[in-house]
């Protein structure tokens, strides 16, 4: 097959997020998300597939064909399509974040914070597997991490917990976040609780407040039809990785359904006996 991948992102797209991959038993070690990456850009060099590092914005279908527009490169047509778009952040309805954003103060996800904090504080709202893992990373990079959970407890796997527990980020419970003001020298927040009310200022904010899978091209083709498989109700459109997934999204399986989605999309190009 003559294969055409094209991005927005270096290949391994979220993956650059995570402080240290450890859950796939084929890597001989604990991995950084980035140094994962550059194994993907070699493993991709050695098949012969240069990444096109692009947005694609609107995609359609032409008889057998679909067509995708790339922002640079214009007009792309192919004969199998595999969306693999994974999550955007989840809709959050922190008052006043819109205008907020707009500091360059407030993140979705740790890839957009200063790579050294030299002591600023780092305000993280959320209690999951990804504020847990980026309120560490924050730390890494020199932060003071203080990290702020709407429910009583963490939801996290033991072994994140215990490693946030020896950290030094701070923990608070069962509080509501409020944006006071965010401009480019820092932030304010008000955080709400059952004992009353905090006010905590800080350089950086990282809302990890959950994820839904970006489905924008997909519902320009897909006919209202919600997906759940690889295969879609439009021959030659298969589907990968996050984008498929509600909840347990991981690298293993992104890429089970990578592998999966390109023998589907090879069959399907045999059956019409086309290249
Ligand atoms: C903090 C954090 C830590 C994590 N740690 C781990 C871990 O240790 N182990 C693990 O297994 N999983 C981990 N994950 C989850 C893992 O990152 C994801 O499951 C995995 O990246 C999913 O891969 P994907 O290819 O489906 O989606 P993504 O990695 O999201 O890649 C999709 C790519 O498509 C691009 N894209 C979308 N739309 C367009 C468009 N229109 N045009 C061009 N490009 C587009 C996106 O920008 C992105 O680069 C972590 C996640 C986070 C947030």
């Amino acid at each position: 097959m003559d294969v055409l991948l094209v991005g927005d992102e270096p290949p391994g797209g979220l993956t650059a997020a995570a402080r240290r991959i450890e859950n796939l038993p084929w890597l001989p070690g604990p991995l950084s998300g980035r140094d994962f990456q550059s194994l993907l850009s070699l493993r991709l060099a050695e098949a012969g597939i240069e990444p096109f590092n692009d947005g694609i914005r609107d995609v359609r279908r032409d008889g057998a064909c679909f067509v995708v527009t790339a922002g640079r490169f214009g007009e792309i047509s192919c004969r199998a399509l595999i969306l693999a778009c994974g999550t955007e952040p989840a809709a959050c309805s922190l008052p006043g974040l819109a205008e907020a954003t707009l500091s360059g103060r407030i993140h979705r996800d740790i890839r957009s914070l200063p790579e050294s904090l030299a002591g600023e504080r780092v305000i993280v709202v959320g209690g999951g597997e990804a504020a847990a893992d980026s309120a560490l990373g924050a730390q890494d990079r020199g932060g003071r991490v203080a990290m702020f959970v709407r429910k009583d407890r963490l939801t996290v796997r033991p072994g994140l917990a215990e490693e946030l527990g020896r950290s030094a980020v701070e923990f608070g419970f069962g509080y509501e976040p409020r944006l006071v003001s965010a401009s480019a020298g820092g932030l304010a927040m008000e955080m709400m609780s059952a004992s009353g009310l905090r006010r905590v200022e800080g350089g950086h904010l990282l809302l990890c407040l959950g994820r839904r899978p970006r489905l924008d091209l997909y519902w320009k083709l897909g006919r209202g039809v919600r997906p759940g498989r690889i295969d879609t109700v439009i021959p030659g459109l298969f589907l990968a990785g996050d984008i498929l997934r509600e909840r347990d999204r991981y690298i293993e399986p992104a890429m089970d359904d990578g592998m999966l989605a390109g023998s589907e999309a090879g069959r399907h190009l045999m059956r019409r006996r086309i290249s």
